[in-house]
């Protein structure tokens, strides 16, 4: 794991011997289709640890918001709320369904600002434009604020389903993040927190959203003994090998999180003597999951640094990466309606993400931030 000169990755994940045990016991098992006893569990325990009562395994985490829409009726001629700082998943979904996404700006937190948020319903709402739902994001595993903009939302009768495909083990006011409005979108994907190489998950409270969800994804197949179909269906389900990945990885989230939490803190000790550099730090209102540990830059004393930075440790062999590039500057969404305070824009252009995974050292940790300070010193 420590050879010199391997590469050190963003957020590469480990495999325990006990992970390939269970994918191995599952392969045996003959349940290969994506249906089984591992799927069954890993639903059952990943509500649990949430605190939702319904949660359905699928393909992945854009698959989930796809059909959290559908089931929202969101459809042609609607347009949904999503924070301008995110994955372009969360605003793709979004026109699965024939619908537009409109782009809302962030607050200091980095997530949907809710007095942009307020300026975005009162406008459309003037307009007579149908808010189809609003999709806040836990962006890097950091709490939306759950508590400005769950009020605002139910005032104006918008459906809230949350994008928590970042934010599995963080929390608002010590609940866990998934489970905020009608449902919420986890994602297993390649360095997500958790992952099952690919995979999503919806959660819910409402088992009429959960059934119609496992539905559809089951190539909506009716109660026959043929292929009845009265809907039209999708190949969305989780596998029930990857749940039984899923499953060995989630008995040890508690311990993840707090790893990732403590490289966290180890950057900011390590960059604390550097003026004008800061460490993304917990909002008010709850705990990040430290998915990834993202650094700013005060672009007056160390104009360029992200850039100059990623390049001095990518000679190193090691990852780093911009924040996302928000979506209201995307080609493929040009001409989308915006709601700008300037804040996305500015934390994109300061902002890097860090090497954050299991596999980086405390070592791995001091050599980053010598490197900062070699690039940036004077
Ligand atoms: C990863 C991610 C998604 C998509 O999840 P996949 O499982 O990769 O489809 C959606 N939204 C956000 C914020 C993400 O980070």
């Amino acid at each position: 794991m420590n050879d010199i000169g391997a590469r050190r990755y963003l957020s590469a994940p480990v495999a325990t011997p006990e992970d390939i045990h269970r994918v191995q016991e599952s392969l045996l098992s003959g349940w290969v289709a994506p249906s089984g006893p591992e799927l069954s569990a890993f639903e059952t325990q990943i509500a649990l640890y949430v605190g939702v009562s319904e949660a359905v395994g699928l393909s992945s985490g854009t698959a989930t918001l796809h059909l959290a829409l559908k089931y929202l009726g969101v459809g042609p001629g609607d347009q949904v709320l999503v924070p301008t700082l995110t994955f372009g998943a969360t605003a793709f979904a979004v026109t699965y369904l024939g619908a537009e996404p409109v782009f809302v700006d962030v607050d200091d937190a980095w997530n949907m600002d809710p007095d942009q948020t307020r300026l975005a319903l009162e406008a459309l709402n003037g307009d007579g434009i149908r808010v189809g739902a609003a999709l806040p994001v836990d962006l890097y595993g950091s709490p939306a604020n759950y508590g400005a903009l769950m009020p605002l939302f139910s005032e104006f009768g918008v459906p809230v389903f949350e994008d928590a495909a970042e934010g599995l083990g963080g929390d608002f006011g010590g609940r866990k993040l998934g489970g905020f409005g009608v449902g919420g979108a986890l994602s297993f994907n390649g360095n997500k927190i958790l992952t099952t190489s690919g995979g999503g998950m919806l959660l819910t409270n409402d088992s009429e959203f959960a059934s119609r969800v496992r539905f559809w994804a089951t190539q909506s197949r009716e109660d026959f003994p043929w292929y009845e179909h009265e809907e039209i269906g999708y190949n969305y389900r989780l596998s029930n090998i990857l749940a039984a990945l899923g499953r060995s990885q989630l008995e040890r989230i508690d311990r993840t999180v707090a790893r990732r939490r403590e490289l966290r803190e180890l950057y900011r000790e390590g960059l604390a003597q550097l003026e004008g550099i800061l460490v993304q730090e917990d909002p008010r209102w709850g705990r990040s999951n430290a998915w990834l540990s993202v650094v700013t830059f005060d672009l007056g004393l160390y104009p360029d640094a992200p850039t100059r930075v990623r390049l001095s440790l990518e000679e190193r062999n090691i990852e780093s990466r911009p924040i996302w590039k928000p979506m209201h500057n995307q080609p493929v969404f040009r001409g989308a309606r915006t709601f700008l305070n300037g804040k996305a824009d500015s934390v994109y252009s300061s902002g890097l993400c860090l090497p954050s995974g299991p596999r980086i050292t405390d070592f791995d940790v001091e050599e980053v931030c010598s490197v900062i300070s070699k690039t940036l010193g004077p």
